[in-house]
Protein backbone atom coordinates (compact mmCIF):
# COMPACT_ATOMS: atom_id res chain seq x y z
CA UNK A 1 0.00 0.00 0.00
CA UNK A 2 1.48 3.24 -0.79
CA UNK A 3 1.81 5.75 1.71
CA UNK A 4 -0.43 8.81 2.46
CA UNK A 5 2.41 11.01 1.53
CA UNK A 6 3.72 9.17 -1.17
CA UNK A 7 -0.07 9.15 -2.47
CA UNK A 8 -0.37 13.28 -2.58
CA UNK A 9 3.31 13.43 -4.01
CA UNK A 10 1.82 11.78 -6.61
CA UNK A 11 -0.76 13.35 -6.81
CA UNK A 12 0.93 17.02 -6.72
CA UNK A 13 3.09 15.71 -9.75
CA UNK A 14 2.79 18.29 -12.61
CA UNK A 15 2.59 16.88 -15.87
CA UNK A 16 2.91 19.23 -19.32
CA UNK A 17 0.47 18.81 -22.60
CA UNK A 18 2.98 16.04 -23.52
CA UNK A 19 2.75 14.37 -20.16
CA UNK A 20 6.56 15.13 -19.07
CA UNK A 21 7.05 16.08 -15.05
CA UNK A 22 8.58 18.60 -13.94
CA UNK A 23 11.54 17.19 -11.98
CA UNK A 24 14.31 19.11 -12.63
CA UNK A 25 14.94 22.96 -11.67
CA UNK A 26 18.36 25.35 -12.96
CA UNK A 27 19.10 28.35 -11.56
CA UNK A 28 20.95 31.54 -12.92
CA UNK A 29 22.09 33.04 -10.14
CA UNK A 30 23.71 35.79 -11.76
CA UNK A 31 23.54 37.09 -15.83
CA UNK A 32 27.61 38.18 -15.68
CA UNK A 33 30.84 36.13 -16.29
CA UNK A 34 34.61 36.51 -16.57
CA UNK A 35 34.45 34.61 -19.90
CA UNK A 36 33.21 35.60 -23.35
CA UNK A 37 32.60 32.30 -24.87
CA UNK A 38 32.59 33.56 -28.10
CA UNK A 39 29.38 30.43 -28.48
CA UNK A 40 27.80 31.95 -25.89
CA UNK A 41 28.87 35.69 -24.58
CA UNK A 42 30.71 36.87 -27.64
CA UNK A 43 33.01 39.70 -26.49
CA UNK A 44 32.47 42.37 -29.14
CA UNK A 45 28.53 42.56 -27.97
CA UNK A 46 29.41 41.99 -24.46
CA UNK A 47 32.01 45.14 -23.49
CA UNK A 48 32.41 46.89 -20.80
CA UNK A 49 29.17 48.98 -20.99
CA UNK A 50 27.00 45.99 -20.96
CA UNK A 51 23.97 46.66 -18.82
CA UNK A 52 23.38 43.44 -17.14
CA UNK A 53 21.11 43.01 -14.60
CA UNK A 54 21.82 45.06 -10.65
CA UNK A 55 22.18 43.43 -7.39
CA UNK A 56 18.55 44.25 -6.58
CA UNK A 57 17.51 42.50 -9.07
CA UNK A 58 18.78 39.52 -8.21
CA UNK A 59 16.34 36.77 -5.90
CA UNK A 60 18.27 36.84 -2.47
CA UNK A 61 19.27 33.64 -0.49
CA UNK A 62 16.00 33.41 0.99
CA UNK A 63 13.82 34.12 -2.13
CA UNK A 64 15.43 30.98 -4.25
CA UNK A 65 15.05 28.80 -1.10
CA UNK A 66 11.49 29.88 -1.01
CA UNK A 67 10.66 29.29 -5.10
CA UNK A 68 12.76 26.38 -5.03
CA UNK A 69 10.79 24.88 -2.75
CA UNK A 70 7.77 26.07 -4.46
CA UNK A 71 8.90 24.06 -7.82
CA UNK A 72 9.25 20.88 -4.86
CA UNK A 73 6.01 20.80 -4.99
CA UNK A 74 5.29 20.11 -8.01
CA UNK A 75 7.48 17.45 -8.52
CA UNK A 76 11.64 18.99 -8.43
CA UNK A 77 13.92 17.06 -6.61
CA UNK A 78 16.74 18.49 -8.32
CA UNK A 79 18.42 21.85 -8.53
CA UNK A 80 21.12 23.00 -10.47
CA UNK A 81 23.12 26.52 -9.78
CA UNK A 82 24.10 27.97 -13.01
CA UNK A 83 24.89 31.68 -14.50
CA UNK A 84 26.68 33.00 -16.07
CA UNK A 85 28.95 32.77 -14.05
CA UNK A 86 27.81 31.82 -10.53
CA UNK A 87 31.23 32.16 -8.28
CA UNK A 88 30.83 35.92 -9.26
CA UNK A 89 27.97 35.81 -6.51
CA UNK A 90 29.73 36.90 -3.56
CA UNK A 91 27.12 34.74 -1.37
CA UNK A 92 27.04 31.63 -3.32
CA UNK A 93 27.95 29.50 -0.57
CA UNK A 94 25.36 31.13 1.40
CA UNK A 95 22.66 30.45 -1.43
CA UNK A 96 23.94 26.86 -1.27
CA UNK A 97 23.64 26.47 2.52
CA UNK A 98 20.42 28.09 1.99
CA UNK A 99 18.86 25.48 -0.27
CA UNK A 100 21.05 22.22 0.55
CA UNK A 101 18.62 21.30 3.40
CA UNK A 102 15.12 21.90 1.45
CA UNK A 103 13.63 18.87 2.78
CA UNK A 104 13.52 16.16 -0.26
CA UNK A 105 15.81 17.03 -2.23
CA UNK A 106 18.28 14.64 -4.01
CA UNK A 107 20.36 16.00 -6.09
CA UNK A 108 22.73 19.84 -6.22
CA UNK A 109 25.24 20.58 -8.67
CA UNK A 110 26.94 24.09 -9.91
CA UNK A 111 28.08 24.37 -13.20
CA UNK A 112 31.03 26.64 -12.89
CA UNK A 113 34.19 27.70 -15.75
CA UNK A 114 36.28 27.26 -12.88
CA UNK A 115 38.64 30.05 -12.32
CA UNK A 116 36.94 31.23 -8.89
CA UNK A 117 36.66 27.47 -8.13
CA UNK A 118 39.79 26.79 -5.71
CA UNK A 119 38.90 29.16 -3.70
CA UNK A 120 35.68 28.37 -3.27
CA UNK A 121 35.50 24.58 -3.16
CA UNK A 122 35.98 23.94 0.92
CA UNK A 123 33.17 26.59 1.25
CA UNK A 124 30.69 25.11 -0.54
CA UNK A 125 31.61 21.35 -0.12
CA UNK A 126 30.94 22.71 4.03
CA UNK A 127 27.44 24.30 2.93
CA UNK A 128 26.33 21.20 1.35
CA UNK A 129 27.19 21.20 -2.01
CA UNK A 130 27.62 17.47 -3.82
CA UNK A 131 28.56 17.83 -6.64
CA UNK A 132 30.31 19.84 -9.33
CA UNK A 133 30.51 20.42 -12.89
CA UNK A 134 33.23 22.55 -14.67
CA UNK A 135 33.38 23.97 -17.93
CA UNK A 136 36.63 22.93 -19.66
CA UNK A 137 36.80 23.37 -23.99
CA UNK A 138 40.57 22.20 -24.33
CA UNK A 139 43.53 21.64 -22.95
CA UNK A 140 45.66 23.40 -25.50
CA UNK A 141 46.57 26.76 -24.46
CA UNK A 142 46.06 28.40 -27.66
CA UNK A 143 42.52 27.30 -28.28
CA UNK A 144 41.42 27.28 -24.65
CA UNK A 145 42.16 30.94 -24.74
CA UNK A 146 40.00 31.24 -27.73
CA UNK A 147 36.92 29.62 -26.59
CA UNK A 148 36.76 31.79 -23.51
CA UNK A 149 37.08 34.40 -24.92
CA UNK A 150 40.87 35.55 -24.23
CA UNK A 151 39.55 35.72 -20.54
CA UNK A 152 40.44 32.76 -18.90
CA UNK A 153 43.68 30.82 -17.31
CA UNK A 154 43.99 27.39 -17.92
CA UNK A 155 46.13 26.35 -15.44
CA UNK A 156 43.24 28.18 -12.57
CA UNK A 157 41.03 26.00 -14.09
CA UNK A 158 42.76 22.70 -13.52
CA UNK A 159 43.47 23.62 -9.64
CA UNK A 160 39.97 24.45 -9.33
CA UNK A 161 39.39 20.80 -10.45
CA UNK A 162 42.20 19.71 -8.39
CA UNK A 163 41.13 21.39 -5.44
CA UNK A 164 37.39 20.45 -6.10
CA UNK A 165 38.65 16.47 -5.73
CA UNK A 166 40.82 17.07 -2.93
CA UNK A 167 37.22 18.49 -1.14
CA UNK A 168 35.73 15.15 -2.04
CA UNK A 169 33.06 16.58 -4.39
CA UNK A 170 31.60 13.74 -6.51
CA UNK A 171 31.18 13.08 -8.79
CA UNK A 172 33.35 15.92 -10.70
CA UNK A 173 32.11 15.88 -14.34
CA UNK A 174 33.78 18.45 -16.77
CA UNK A 175 32.00 19.62 -19.62
CA UNK A 176 33.31 20.55 -23.60
CA UNK A 177 31.50 22.27 -26.01
CA UNK A 178 32.90 20.97 -29.55
CA UNK A 179 32.98 23.03 -32.24
CA UNK A 180 34.31 22.09 -35.13
CA UNK A 181 37.76 23.09 -36.32
CA UNK A 182 38.27 24.63 -32.52
CA UNK A 183 37.81 22.16 -29.53
CA UNK A 184 37.13 18.99 -32.00
CA UNK A 185 41.10 18.73 -32.92
CA UNK A 186 42.08 18.69 -28.76
CA UNK A 187 39.40 15.79 -27.61
CA UNK A 188 42.06 13.48 -27.14
CA UNK A 189 44.89 14.81 -25.30
CA UNK A 190 42.23 16.31 -22.86
CA UNK A 191 40.82 12.43 -22.19
CA UNK A 192 44.59 11.54 -22.12
CA UNK A 193 44.85 14.18 -19.15
CA UNK A 194 41.19 12.93 -17.35
CA UNK A 195 41.38 9.27 -18.23
CA UNK A 196 42.26 7.20 -15.00
CA UNK A 197 40.97 9.67 -12.93
CA UNK A 198 37.26 9.97 -11.05
CA UNK A 199 36.29 12.68 -13.36
CA UNK A 200 33.55 12.54 -16.20
CA UNK A 201 34.04 14.12 -19.31
CA UNK A 202 31.00 14.89 -21.43
CA UNK A 203 31.10 16.77 -25.11
CA UNK A 204 28.07 18.93 -25.53
CA UNK A 205 27.45 19.81 -29.09
CA UNK A 206 27.57 23.22 -30.15
CA UNK A 207 23.91 24.68 -30.08
CA UNK A 208 21.86 27.37 -31.20
CA UNK A 209 21.04 28.81 -28.33
CA UNK A 210 20.06 32.39 -28.07
CA UNK A 211 20.66 35.02 -31.10
CA UNK A 212 24.34 36.36 -30.48
CA UNK A 213 26.75 33.20 -31.13
CA UNK A 214 26.80 33.08 -34.79
CA UNK A 215 25.67 29.38 -34.76
CA UNK A 216 26.15 27.60 -37.83
CA UNK A 217 25.21 24.04 -38.53
CA UNK A 218 28.66 23.53 -40.26
CA UNK A 219 30.36 24.10 -36.65
CA UNK A 220 28.87 21.28 -35.05
CA UNK A 221 30.46 18.19 -34.78
CA UNK A 222 27.95 15.32 -34.00
CA UNK A 223 28.66 13.06 -31.14
CA UNK A 224 29.23 10.07 -33.07
CA UNK A 225 31.58 11.42 -34.75
CA UNK A 226 33.53 12.56 -31.74
CA UNK A 227 31.86 8.75 -30.27
CA UNK A 228 34.07 6.96 -33.53
CA UNK A 229 37.30 8.92 -32.92
CA UNK A 230 37.64 7.87 -29.26
CA UNK A 231 36.97 4.62 -29.94
CA UNK A 232 39.34 3.98 -32.39
CA UNK A 233 41.99 5.22 -29.78
CA UNK A 234 40.31 3.71 -26.58
CA UNK A 235 37.54 1.14 -27.13
CA UNK A 236 33.95 2.15 -25.17
CA UNK A 237 31.19 0.28 -24.38
CA UNK A 238 27.99 1.76 -23.54
CA UNK A 239 26.26 2.08 -20.34
CA UNK A 240 22.76 2.27 -18.93
CA UNK A 241 20.91 5.74 -17.77
CA UNK A 242 21.32 6.27 -14.42
CA UNK A 243 17.97 7.70 -14.36
CA UNK A 244 14.92 7.99 -16.82
CA UNK A 245 15.71 11.43 -18.98
CA UNK A 246 19.14 11.50 -18.37
CA UNK A 247 20.36 14.10 -20.99
CA UNK A 248 24.09 12.56 -21.25
CA UNK A 249 24.59 9.01 -23.00
CA UNK A 250 27.41 7.25 -20.80
CA UNK A 251 30.11 4.94 -21.95
CA UNK A 252 32.98 3.25 -20.24
CA UNK A 253 36.28 2.99 -21.79
CA UNK A 254 36.68 -1.19 -21.93
CA UNK A 255 40.19 -0.94 -19.70
CA UNK A 256 38.15 0.34 -16.88
CA UNK A 257 39.71 3.78 -17.04
CA UNK A 258 37.05 6.11 -15.87
CA UNK A 259 33.39 7.19 -17.94
CA UNK A 260 32.48 9.62 -20.55
CA UNK A 261 29.07 11.39 -22.47
CA UNK A 262 27.50 12.68 -24.74
CA UNK A 263 25.00 15.72 -24.82
CA UNK A 264 23.69 15.61 -28.34
CA UNK A 265 20.81 18.09 -28.71
CA UNK A 266 21.36 19.13 -32.56
CA UNK A 267 21.78 15.18 -33.58
CA UNK A 268 19.62 13.36 -31.17
CA UNK A 269 16.92 15.62 -29.40
CA UNK A 270 16.11 13.78 -26.22
CA UNK A 271 12.60 16.82 -25.81
CA UNK A 272 10.50 13.60 -24.92
CA UNK A 273 12.23 13.34 -21.61
CA UNK A 274 12.61 16.99 -21.03
CA UNK A 275 12.03 17.31 -17.07
CA UNK A 276 13.54 20.82 -16.94
CA UNK A 277 12.37 24.23 -15.59
CA UNK A 278 15.12 27.41 -15.66
CA UNK A 279 14.72 30.21 -13.55
CA UNK A 280 16.83 33.43 -13.94
CA UNK A 281 18.59 35.39 -11.96
CA UNK A 282 15.85 38.24 -11.58
CA UNK A 283 13.05 35.47 -10.90
CA UNK A 284 12.09 34.82 -14.36
CA UNK A 285 11.00 31.24 -15.47
CA UNK A 286 11.62 29.76 -19.13
CA UNK A 287 10.15 26.19 -19.79
CA UNK A 288 12.45 26.03 -22.63
CA UNK A 289 16.77 26.38 -23.22
CA UNK A 290 15.54 28.24 -26.97
CA UNK A 291 12.17 30.11 -25.17
CA UNK A 292 11.75 33.43 -26.57
CA UNK A 293 9.44 34.59 -22.88
CA UNK A 294 9.87 33.81 -19.86
CA UNK A 295 7.07 34.30 -16.65
CA UNK A 296 7.88 36.94 -14.11
CA UNK A 297 7.82 35.31 -10.43
CA UNK A 298 9.74 38.19 -8.48
CA UNK A 299 7.08 40.12 -8.84
CA UNK A 300 4.22 37.95 -7.38
CA UNK A 301 6.95 37.16 -4.62
CA UNK A 302 8.39 40.12 -3.72
CA UNK A 303 4.53 41.67 -4.05
CA UNK A 304 3.30 39.49 -1.46
CA UNK A 305 1.94 36.57 -2.50
CA UNK A 306 0.85 33.51 -1.09
CA UNK A 307 2.79 29.98 -1.22
CA UNK A 308 -0.42 28.58 -2.96
CA UNK A 309 -0.64 31.48 -5.60
CA UNK A 310 2.79 30.84 -6.50
CA UNK A 311 2.28 27.19 -6.93
CA UNK A 312 -0.97 27.32 -8.87
CA UNK A 313 0.89 30.36 -10.98
CA UNK A 314 3.81 27.13 -11.75
CA UNK A 315 0.98 25.29 -12.12
CA UNK A 316 -0.58 26.41 -14.95
CA UNK A 317 2.94 27.35 -16.53
CA UNK A 318 3.89 23.87 -17.29
CA UNK A 319 0.47 22.55 -17.82
CA UNK A 320 0.71 24.89 -20.66
CA UNK A 321 4.00 23.70 -21.76
CA UNK A 322 4.53 22.10 -25.16
CA UNK A 323 8.22 23.25 -26.10
CA UNK A 324 9.99 20.87 -28.14
CA UNK A 325 12.57 22.79 -30.08
CA UNK A 326 15.57 20.68 -30.84
CA UNK A 327 13.00 18.13 -31.96
CA UNK A 328 11.63 20.79 -34.68
CA UNK A 329 14.94 22.39 -35.36
CA UNK A 330 14.91 22.14 -38.77
CA UNK A 331 11.31 24.16 -39.06
CA UNK A 332 12.53 26.68 -36.49
CA UNK A 333 15.70 27.75 -37.93
CA UNK A 334 14.01 29.01 -40.64
CA UNK A 335 11.24 30.71 -38.36
CA UNK A 336 12.38 34.37 -36.87
CA UNK A 337 14.60 34.10 -33.60
CA UNK A 338 15.21 37.52 -32.95
CA UNK A 339 13.30 37.02 -29.45
CA UNK A 340 15.08 34.34 -28.10
CA UNK A 341 16.54 33.95 -24.52
CA UNK A 342 20.84 33.79 -24.79
CA UNK A 343 21.85 30.83 -22.22
CA UNK A 344 23.87 32.48 -20.15
CA UNK A 345 20.58 34.62 -19.03
CA UNK A 346 18.21 31.91 -18.44
CA UNK A 347 20.72 29.50 -16.88
CA UNK A 348 23.07 26.96 -19.05
N1 LIG B 1 29.60 29.90 -16.68
C1 LIG B 1 29.35 28.57 -16.29
C2 LIG B 1 30.07 27.59 -17.18
O1 LIG B 1 30.49 27.97 -18.28
O2 LIG B 1 30.18 26.45 -16.77
C3 LIG B 1 27.89 28.22 -16.21
C4 LIG B 1 26.97 28.77 -17.27
S1 LIG B 1 27.24 28.17 -18.93
C5 LIG B 1 26.02 29.04 -19.83
C6 LIG B 1 26.64 26.52 -18.79
C7 LIG B 1 27.07 25.55 -19.85
O3 LIG B 1 26.54 25.95 -21.10
C8 LIG B 1 28.58 25.46 -20.06
O4 LIG B 1 29.00 24.13 -19.92
C9 LIG B 1 28.76 25.94 -21.48
O5 LIG B 1 29.84 25.32 -22.11
C10 LIG B 1 27.44 25.59 -22.11
N2 LIG B 1 27.15 26.38 -23.32
C11 LIG B 1 27.08 27.70 -23.45
N3 LIG B 1 26.78 28.05 -24.73
C12 LIG B 1 26.66 26.88 -25.41
C13 LIG B 1 26.36 26.57 -26.77
N4 LIG B 1 26.14 27.51 -27.68
N5 LIG B 1 26.30 25.26 -27.12
C14 LIG B 1 26.52 24.29 -26.20
N6 LIG B 1 26.80 24.52 -24.91
C15 LIG B 1 26.88 25.81 -24.52
FE1 LIG C 1 30.53 32.52 -19.25
FE2 LIG C 1 29.80 30.00 -19.07
FE3 LIG C 1 28.88 31.53 -21.05
FE4 LIG C 1 31.43 30.85 -21.08
S1 LIG C 1 29.68 29.47 -21.22
S2 LIG C 1 30.62 32.93 -21.42
S3 LIG C 1 31.90 30.78 -18.93
S4 LIG C 1 28.44 31.80 -18.92
FE1 LIG D 1 14.00 20.63 -23.34
FE2 LIG D 1 13.61 22.68 -24.98
FE3 LIG D 1 15.95 21.40 -24.99
FE4 LIG D 1 13.76 20.20 -25.99
S1 LIG D 1 14.76 22.02 -26.78
S2 LIG D 1 15.29 19.29 -24.60
S3 LIG D 1 12.18 21.02 -24.60
S4 LIG D 1 15.09 22.58 -23.28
Amino acid sequence: MPSRVAEWRAASVVKDTWKRPLRDLRISVVDRCNFRCPYCMPAEIYGSDYAFLSRQQWLTPGELRRIAGLFMQLGVNKLRLTGGEPLLRRDIAEIVATLSDLPGLKDLALTTNGTLLAGYVSELKAAGLRRITVSLDSLDPIVFREMSGERGELETVLEGIEAAQNVGLDPIKVNVVVQKGKSDRTILDLLEYFRGTSVIVRFIEYMDVGTLNGWRLDEVVPSKTVLDLISARWPLRSLEPNYRGEVARRYAFEDGKGEIGFISSVSEPFCGDCHRARLSADGTMYTCLFATEGINLREPLRAGASDADLVGLLQNIWRQRGDRYSELRERKMNEKKESRIEMYRMGG
